[in-house]
């Protein structure tokens, strides 16, 4: 085996714990001291990826540069650390039997039946040995989905014990993160159902080196005490995970002083580099310490899941972040918008973002949310679908192109002046068919963009089937809408602005998927600084 050394962790008795964010902050923690991190997800689900699972089922789709469609987990694994995730740091059951299967029809078994057990946990195994192999950092952490004792994630935590049995407890930690809940009649923190999942565990030959234990009040050194006889683990690798009420960014900090990161180097007797925490701390800080608040109203169809727009959020708490600006959402469901109460429902924002999305739902209200915010002046942000209906918004009330719509909305529409590109007229099968991915896009000089990027040519994420079409470029540009960037063969429309208005812009990709609280996306930034600008005007 190469250098790398696995971290496991697992979940216990609850789901929604924080598990990725806490696979997160343990990256970001090792980071700070001179390691380096990759970090992989496995998830049961026998889908292939999310890209085909409703926000509802699943959240917000996470898209790696590379183009994976990927469990959301993945976008804290980038902002938290300094990784470059690929599709290969996302693996679901659904893959893993889809590569032994395909490898079965071509012959590479015969003679043999092929099991679970070795051929399954074997793949698995696989996709951990080639993030070590490509991108041999000094640690992969890995993390299991589901819970400990889900039927499903039986051959993940098969494939980690022998992962553990053949490289031993130097190369291989398990980290068990699991709830303590406080019984409110009882006024006490219980440690019950850690001791069973724990146990549950050691059924499946896991025994966990640390636990990480979410509680609403720091544990005591009683209850550590008690956690550590109980589940043979030493009393100092009882973690205690307390909730945090102001940022999760703080979380990287609470672990450092539960000593999360010196825990595991030293059970991996790994040397105890110093930990420079300083652009981490200083971010935080920052992040704490706003001088003014403003409103962004998000109008998205999904907006009663707190993970749908995961990445969206964060992003624009990072442009607060650039300006000591606190942030604070207004969730509208375009639904409920019409004619009558657009006006009263977006009153006291500063700021209008319509993010990316599939399907006719609620079109015309986010229509209606983007009139008003270019009538009135109010700073708006449309992300893939956003800009679309940007765009259709634009054709019908300032080009009187009657009805325009998008294909996708409308396919019968006179016009279509958002519509499919050519190769994906035939395509038939729905998962990975879209533009996904990074692609590069060049930006003129003399736009909004071009002041908020500060250079002609960048890089972005996309994931969307549907694109401006060009025989109505010309008619837009005539009228006072900006092309502000293009595909670098001019070919596809990736930035509209409007010329008269003081911050408007549509994004065919999604600059959400790239920024970080330590590196703010420039147009989340930016689109900040305006809201905070239109605040003061009174
Ligand atoms: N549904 C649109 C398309 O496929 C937009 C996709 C998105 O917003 N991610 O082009």
């Amino acid at each position: 085996m190469s250098r790398t050394k696995f971290i496991f962790v697992t979940g216990g008795v609850s789901s929604s714990l924080g598990k990725g964010v806490t696979v997160a902050a343990l990256g970001c923690l090792l980071e700070s001291r001179g390691y380096s991190v990759s970090l992989q997800k496995m998830d049961p689900y026998i889908n292939i990826d999310p890209g085909t699972m409703s926000p509802y089922q699943h959240g917000e789709v996470y898209v790696t540069a590379d183009g994976a469609e990927t469990d959301l987990d993945l976008g804290y694994y980038e902002r938290f650390t300094h990784s470059k995730l690929t599709r290969k740091n996302s693996v679901s059951t659904g893959q893993i039997y889809n590569t032994v299967i395909q490898r079965e029809r071509k012959g590479d078994y015969l003679g043999r039946t092929v099991q679970v057990v070795p051929h399954i946990t074997n793949e698995i195994r696989n996709r951990m040995y080639i993030v070590a192999r490509e991108e041999n950092p000094d640690f992969i952490i890995v993390e299991i989905g589901g819970t400990v004792g889900d039927i499903e994630s039986i051959p993940f935590l098969e494939a980690i014990r022998q992962m553990r049995y053949e490289h031993g407890s130097s190369n291989v930690l398990f980290v068990h993160l699991t709830l303590v809940p406080t019984i409110t009649a009882a006024g006490e923190a219980k440690t019950k159902p850690t001791q069973h999942s724990v146990k549950e565990l050691l059924g499946l030959g896991i025994q966990p080196d640390i636990l990480v234990c979410r509680v609403s009040q720091p544990m005591t050194k009683e209850m550590k005490n008690k956690l550590s006889l109980f589940c043979n683990v030493k009393e100092e690798n009882v973690i205690s995970a307390s909730d945090i009420s102001t940022s999760i960014y703080e979380i990287p900090k609470m672990y450092k002083e539960e000593k999360l990161d010196e825990v595991v180097l030293k059970t991996m007797g790994m040397e105890l580099r110093t930990s420079d925490f300083e652009e981490w701390d200083t971010m935080v800080k920052g992040l704490l310490t706003t001088k003014q608040t403003v409103q962004v109203a998000v109008v998205g169809k999904y907006i009663s899941l707190q993970d749908a727009y995961r990445s969206i959020y964060e992003s624009l708490s990072h442009g607060g972040i650039a300006h000591q600006t606190k942030v604070e959402f207004v969730k509208i469901d375009p639904e409920n918008l019409d004619k009558e109460n657009v006006i009263d429902s977006l009153k006291n924002v500063h700021g209008i973002l319509v993010p990316g999305g599939f399907g006719d739902r609620g079109i015309e209200g986010k229509i209606l949310a983007i009139q008003h915010a270019r009538t009135k002046g109010i700073p708006f942000f449309g992300i893939c679908l956003g800009m679309q209906c940007a765009v259709v918004e634009y054709g019908r009330n300032v080009l009187g192109l009657k009805d325009a719509n998008s294909t996708e909305i409308r396919p019968d529409t006179e016009h279509p002046v958002i519509s499919l590109l050519e190769e994906q007229n035939d395509i038939e099968q729905m998962g990975g068919t879209m533009r996904l991915g990074s692609y590069p896009c060049k930006i003129k000089k003399d736009t909004l963009a071009y002041s908020e990027y500060k250079s002609e040519s960048i890089h972005e994420r996309h994931r969307h089937r549907f694109e401006f079409t060009n025989r109505y470029r010309k008619q837009y540009e005539e009228n006072g809408m900006v092309i502000a960037g293009t595909s670098p063969d001019d070919n596809l429309v990736e930035i509209v602005e409007i010329r008269e208005h003081d911050w408007f812009v549509g994004v065919q990709f999604h600059p959400e998927f790239q920024s970080k609280p330590t590196a703010p996306h420039p147009l989340f930034a930016g689109f900040i600084k305006a809201t905070v600008k239109y605040s003061k005007k009174g």
